[in-house]
């Protein structure tokens, strides 16, 4: 993998440009979006590519979504980046 211009390959949807959703049931019709870490772009900042998947949401970014009434909320944890650094991951939720 090339890197340009302090650039990395996202480590949330690894450079799909879209994710899918962690808390999908066996018998969900798969959810996907653009992934909320690089907007959809597969590359983040750099010294974001060693970050992890958020273990509050999965790298979803939202929270309180899975019900069709209930409001979504940026994940609290990442802020609805989907992503946090390696400490933050160590300390589970
Ligand atoms: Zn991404
Ligand atoms: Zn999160």
């Amino acid at each position: 993998m090339t890197s340009a211009s302090g650039m990395a390959t996202c480590p949330n949807c690894d450079g799909n440009n879209e994710i899918t959703d962690p808390r999908m049931n066996p018998t969900s019709a798969v959810v996907t979006k653009a992934c909320p870490s690089c907007d959809g772009s597969g590359r983040v900042a750099e010294p974001r590519a060693g970050w992890s998947k958020c273990p509050a949401c999965g790298g979803w970014g939202t929270l309180g979504d899975n019900e069709p009434d209930e409001p979504t909320v940026d994940c609290v944890k990442c802020h609805g980046a989907g992503i946090v650094p390696p400490a933050e991951a160590r300390q589970a939720a």
